[in-house]
C-alpha cells in the first residue's frame, strides 16, 4: 500500500495572517521597479516563505501525536547545548520528552520516528524535507503542485506612542513587520524514505494542529495575540493526482467522484493502515 504513495505530499495552509518575523524573503525590488511603496495596495509583490518557522510548527505537532500514543519525543534541542536555561531542559523531559538521540541507544541507527523523520543529530539526515512557499498575489500564476500559495504581502507598522496627554501619542518605538495576508497554497513536503508511520504521523499532526490552531503554542510564527498564525490546515489526499490537487484550490469547482472515491478509500484502507504500524512503532519506544 505505501508504493502507491509518492515521495511528494502536500499539505493546505490557510491564514488571514502570517507574520514570520523578518525573515520572509520578498521580490519588491525586483517587482516595484524602483518605485515600491511599502503601503500601496496595489503593489504585486510575492516572496517567499521559508520553512523553518512552518517546520517547527509541523514538528510539535508531531511531538504532540506521539506523547498522545503514550510514548515520548526527541527534544529538539541537543541536551549538551548551553541552553540559557537548563532548568526548562529538564522540565520537558519531564514533560514527555527524551534528550536528543537518545533514542539511538537502545536499538539501531534509525532512532524515535521524529528523529527519524526531523534527523539533525550526529549527522542523521531527516527523512522529510520541508520546503519553502513561495507565494505571488496573482492566484492564476500560483502552482499549487510546486507548493505554492496565494498570499499578499504587506510592510506592517507598530507603534509605541507615548501615553502622556501632551506628547499627542507621540511614537516612542516603531517596529515594521513583514506580514503575508490571506494565505491559500499548498505546502510542500518531500520524503526522502516514505514510511507508512511518517504519513499516519503527519495525518494526524495536521489534523491536531488544525483541531488546536487558536492555542498560543501551536499557532505559526509571531503576532500570536493579535491572531496571527491561526493556520487551517488539511493534508492533500496523497492518492490525488496533479489535476486533483489543482482542483482544492479552485474555488470554482467542487471535487469529482473519483475525488470522493479516494477520499473514501483514504480513509478506510489507507490511512488505517498506516496508523497500525505508527502504532507499532510508537510502542516499542
Ligand atoms: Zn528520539
Amino acid at each position: 500500500m505505501i508504493e502507491d504513495i509518492g515521495p511528494d505530499v502536500f499539505v493546505r495552509i490557510r491564514t488571514d495572517l502570517l507574520v514570520v518575523g523578518d525573515s520572509i524573503m520578498t521580490d519588491r525590488h525586483h517587482a516595484s521597479n524602483g518605485n515600491y511603496e511599502d503601503t500601496d495596495p496595489q503593489n504585486q509583490i510575492g516572496g517567499i516563505i521559508p520553512a523553518f518557522s512552518l517546520s517547527g510548527w509541523l514538528r510539535h505537532g508531531m511531538e504532540k501525536v506521539v506523547q498522545k500514543r503514550g510514548s515520548t519525543a526527541c527534544h529538539p534541542g541537543e541536551a549538551n547545548a548551553n541552553f540559557r536555561k537548563d532548568g526548562v531542559y529538564n522540565r520537558d523531559l519531564d514533560a514527555g520528552y527524551h534528550e536528543k538521540g537518545a533514542c539511538l541507544d537502545d536499538d539501531d541507527d534509525t532512532g524515535c520516528v521524529i528523529l527519524d523523520l526531523f534527523g539533525g543529530f550526529e549527522n542523521h539526515p531527516g527523512k522529510v524535507m520541508r520546503r519553502p512557499i513561495k507565494f505571488s498575489p496573482v492566484r492564476s500564476s500560483v502552482d499549487y503542485t510546486r507548493g505554492q500559495a496565494e498570499g499578499h504581502y504587506r510592510r506592517l507598522n507598530r507603534n509605541v506612542v507615548s501615553r502622556n496627554k501632551q506628547d499627542n501619542r507621540e511614537p516612542l518605538r516603531n517596529a515594521e513587520l513583514d506580514a503575508v495576508g490571506n494565505l491559500d497554497g499548498s505546502w510542500h513536503l518531500s520524503f526522502r524514505e516514505v514510511k507508512p508511520e511518517f504519513i499516519a504521523l503527519l495525518a494526524e499532526a495536521i489534523e491536531y494542529l488544525d483541531a488546536h490552531n487558536t492555542d498560543f503554542m501551536h499557532q505559526l510564527g509571531g503576532a500570536r495575540n493579535f491572531g496571527g498564525g491561526i493556520i487551517d490546515c488539511e493534508l492533500v489526499n496523497p492518492l490525488y493526482e496533479a489535476h486533483e490537487l489543482r482542483r482544492v484550490f479552485d474555488r470554482s469547482k467542487n471535487s469529482t467522484d473519483k475525488m470522493d472515491e479516494k477520499d473514501e478509500k483514504w480513509e478506510t484502507e489507507y490511512l488505517s493502515e498506516f496508523q497500525t504500524v505508527l502504532a507499532a512503532r510508537v510502542d516499542e519506544k
